[in-house]
């Protein structure tokens, strides 16, 4: 294990215009799985969101003017970087967030990849020419950075949420701030480390680590300089959050919450289908957007599948994440431990029954599968954000995606299915922004990754994922 007290990618202060910026207080940053302190981070505030945006306004110009190719191999450099220390940068993961070290190193990978992705499709950034409609001109169209980018990221993924931002951003010739959560701020200041070693100049990437998120926020949305807002987190804060950004017209990007059905139909493979659902919703301790929320079985299924995924989660490894092994480590804070043990006792009073798990234990909420769920149980209707499987039952292929659809959300959608005419027929009946097809893990940075609905709009990775942060813009030359 690493020793972080020697390691220059252990930051306690906020990365802005190139400078380590202390504060007049500091906040502890735990680790989730025994409450230890890891650092002591100096609590940055309004002034100082206001000092980065300030700063990566007054680098936007020079780096916009950045050649493609130059910005795209000083990404390239970053993503170099970040992979040869892609153990350190896991372990100090694993230990301000709590998935096992596995995740966090996959994470880790991950979030570089975007940034390789990105720093290829920096060179491909295409305008256009249109036939004019008269003679005498002619019509072009460019594309161009829109300008200083600001972000809040979540808990859940500290280094990729702010990566698949920061790389399209960068790549666009965009300057970024980011607020990353300060339950996990470490990863986020590691990354700024390496942004400073790869030669990022100072203004371009800028990271405020502070407790005061509604103050922060009110700068990031607010701000006049700010072009682009960009937001993953909760569905309640991001509403809000557009809202604020309303009053200056920013353009705004929101990935918010999810409630993913994973559907089993009867002619799918079934140990595909557990397999599938395993992965699907217990990856990172059943914390994140696109994790499984309900997973529906057609009823002639349901006995087969319950006892074989019950099975398979029941061998679940539970533990402190930097242990071999582990796959479930601890819940992100006490807070989110008891919500979910409320969800479950709640369904439980409703009529459920837990087949499995159903209980804390210390930081741990134990990998559960709930049968008997219906619809209108808090457990189906609200992002679980735990290691909790709730399993209703349906009839028939029009009863499963009635169900399915039957929320405000639209992230991620799974189902497993052998027949090529229900494939077709669900995958585009399914209101959601991303479908699995027998299939349980789907991100990759190749991909479109966004939702429909309430789970907000935008889309990261791919080549879309640039449009986000590039203006079009027309030119009309007359006079020929
Ligand atoms: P989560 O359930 O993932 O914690 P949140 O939406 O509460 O979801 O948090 C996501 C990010 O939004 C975090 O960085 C958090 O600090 C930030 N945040 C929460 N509330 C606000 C707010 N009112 N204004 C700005 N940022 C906020």
């Amino acid at each position: 294990m690493t020793d972080f007290s020697q390691s220059e990618l252990l930051r306690a202060e906020s990365y802005i215009n190139g400078t380590w910026c202390s504060a007049a207080n500091r906040f502890e940053v735990a680790n989730p799985f025994n409450g230890e302190v890891l650092a002591r981070v100096a609590d940055a505030g309004a002034t100082e969101a206001e000092q980065a945006i300030t700063a990566a306004q007054q680098a936007f110009p020079d780096w916009a003017n950045h050649s493609a190719a130059e910005r795209s191999s000083i990404l390239r450099r970053w993503y170099d970087l970040i992979m040869a220390r892609q153990d350190e940068l896991g372990e100090l993961l694993t230990l301000e967030q709590g998935k096992s070290l596995t995740e966090a190193k996959g994470e880790i990978a991950y979030g570089a990849s975007f940034i390789e992705w990105f720093a290829e499709e920096a060179k491909r950034v295409y305008g256009d020419t249109i036939p004019a409609p008269t003679a005498d001109k002619r019509i072009t169209v460019i594309k161009q950075p829109v300008g200083v980018v600001a972000a809040i990221t979540p808990w859940n993924f500290p280094n990729a949420m702010i990566a698949r931002k920061a790389a399209a951003a960068l790549a666009a010739g965009c300057t970024f701030v980011v607020k990353p959560a300060a339950q996990t701020p470490l990863s986020a200041l590691a990354l700024a480390e390496l942004a400073e070693q790869a030669g990022i100049p100072a203004g371009v990437f800028n990271v405020v680590v502070g407790t005061d998120s509604k103050a922060i926020g009110q700068v990031f949305t607010q701000h006049p300089q700010v072009a682009k807002f960009t937001f993953t987190g909760s569905t309640a804060v991001g509403k809000q959050l557009a809202e604020q950004c309303a009053s200056t017209v920013k353009r705004v990007s929101l990935e918010l919450g999810g409630n993913a059905p994973f559907i089993v139909f009867d002619d799918a493979d079934l140990d595909a289908a557990v397999a599938g659902a395993v992965a699907s919703k217990y990856r990172n301790t059943g914390q994140t957007c696109v994790c499984s929320n309900r997973i529906l079985v057609q009823q002639n299924m349901a006995p087969a599948f319950i006892e074989k995924f019950s099975a398979a989660v029941q061998q679940l490894k539970v533990g402190n994440g930097l242990e071999p092994g582990v796959e479930i480590g601890p819940m992100i804070t006490a807070d989110a431990l008891a919500d979910v043990e409320q969800l479950v006792q709640r369904a439980v009073a409703a009529g459920a029954k837990v087949v499995t798990g159903g209980k804390a234990e210390n930081s741990f909420y134990l990998p559960t599968v709930v049968a008997d769920v219906t619809p209108t149980m808090a457990l189906a209707q609200t992002e679980i954000f735990g290691p909790v499987a709730p399993v209703l039952t349906f009839n028939d292929e029009a009863e499963a995606i009635a169900m399915a659809n039957d929320t405000d959300y639209g992230l991620a959608a799974y189902f497993y299915s052998r027949d090529i005419g229900r494939i077709w027929r669900v995958a585009e009946a399914l209101q959601f922004g991303m479908v699995g097809i027998n299939e349980g893990l789907i991100s990759n940075a190749a991909a479109p990754f966004g939702g429909v609905k309430q789970s907000g709009y935008g889309r990261e990775g791919s080549k879309y994922g640039l449009d986000d942060y590039l203006d079009i813009k027309y030119l009309c030359l007359g006079g020929i």
